[in-house]
């Protein structure tokens, strides 16, 4: 470790990150973004469709645009996952791979993965049908058959959605209970193109190179059976990326980072961003927002508490 102190350290190279780190150099701050990937989610987002200013094109298109965004930018980024931060007075020491690294200011935006169902064809066929973002995807079930997996709220908001666009639509559920607002349980309910299949699990998903059918088992009877569909929507939570600084920040009961409007968390000189926050709706656009308002926010700090060396 050299005995370098950065104004701010950015974790994670996602729209987040990248959003972070465009303001924070535009502020003329001493930046590091440390992370595994540019691009994060939108490595394996597909077809966006969503993206202002970037028309229905493949998004490994739109990182290409970030990354030279960056470059014209001169951002320094150091590719290594970040193991563990710790707070020494006003610094903060983050401890990645091999080496060792000071900064003021912490931005926080390693994103979130979705929980997959772990099962036989979920892999080969993601993007090919197998989906997990309903708001993203929702429009590519049009006059198809759809199942969304789930019981939460997500489960319940993926199935309105969806049930606009699909010929039919299956909620299929592990239990008879659901744990979504009984608001949006009813308005489920009241749809004519959705069906519930309850007290079930699906056990492979079926196809070469696109969804064909699922293997469902119901639980309490143990019968299995193949059905037809199309897509399918996999909405049983996500897991925010956040080992390495959750012992500084409170984090709510999904176990993301819980922020205020600036993006500050419950650490001093601690700001976070995108997927990885209580933030709702998981979207780039959000996250790219919640990035610049995270770095804005850093700034002020950094010159409130009067340890920014801002010439
Ligand atoms: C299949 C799929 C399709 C999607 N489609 C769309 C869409 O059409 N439109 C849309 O708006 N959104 C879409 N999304 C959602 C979108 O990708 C995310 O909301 C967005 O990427 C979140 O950005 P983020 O920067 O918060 O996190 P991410 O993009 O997840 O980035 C996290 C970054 O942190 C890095 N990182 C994590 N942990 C560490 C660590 N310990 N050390 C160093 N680096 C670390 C990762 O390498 C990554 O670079 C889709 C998501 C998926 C999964």
């Amino acid at each position: 470790m050299d005995n370098k102190i950065y104004d701010i350290i950015i974790i994670g190279g996602g729209p987040a990150g990248i959003s972070a780190a465009i303001y924070s150099k535009r502020k003329k701050l001493d930046t590091l973004v440390i992370t595994m990937d540019i691009g994060g989610g939108l490595l394996v987002s597909g077809h966006i469709e969503n993206y202002p200013g970037f028309i229905g094109k493949n998004s490994y298109e739109l990182v290409e645009i970030l990354e030279k965004q960056l470059k014209a930018l001169d951002v320094e980024i150091k590719y290594s996952e970040v193991k563990r931060i710790e707070k020494e007075g006003e610094i903060f020491k983050v401890m990645a791979n091999e080496e060792e690294y000071l900064a003021k200011a912490i931005i926080a935006c390693s994103g979130s993965i979705p929980r997959k169902l772990n099962v036989p064809g979920e892999d080969k066929l993601i993007g090919r049908g197998v989906s997990y973002c309903a708001i993203c995807d929702a429009p590519f079930s049009k006059n198809k058959i759809a199942a969304i997996i789930g019981g939460g709220n997500s489960a319940f908001q993926a199935l309105e959605s969806v049930s606009k666009y699909a010929k039919k639509a299956y909620l299929i559920h592990r239990s008879d209970k659901f744990r979504a607002d009984p608001v949006l349980i009813d308005i489920a309910k009241s749809l004519s193109n959705v069906e519930f299949i309850l007290n079930s699990i699906i056990t492979k998903i079926n196809g070469e190179n696109k969804v064909e059918s699922i293997t469902i088992k119901n639980i309490i009877t143990n019968e299995e059976y193949d059905l037809n569909v199309d897509m399918i929507f996999v909405e049983i939570g996500r897991e925010p990326k956040i080992d390495y600084i959750k012992h500084l920040v409170e984090i709510d009961e999904r176990g993301q980072i819980v922020v205020d409007k600036y993006q500050k968390t419950s650490c001093e000189g601690i700001f976070a961003a995108g997927d990885v926050t209580d933030r709702p709706y998981k979207q780039a656009i959000v996250a790219a927002g919640d990035g610049a308002i995270a770095a804005l926010s850093a700034y002020d700090y950094l010159i409130r508490k009067g340890i920014s060396p801002l010439k």
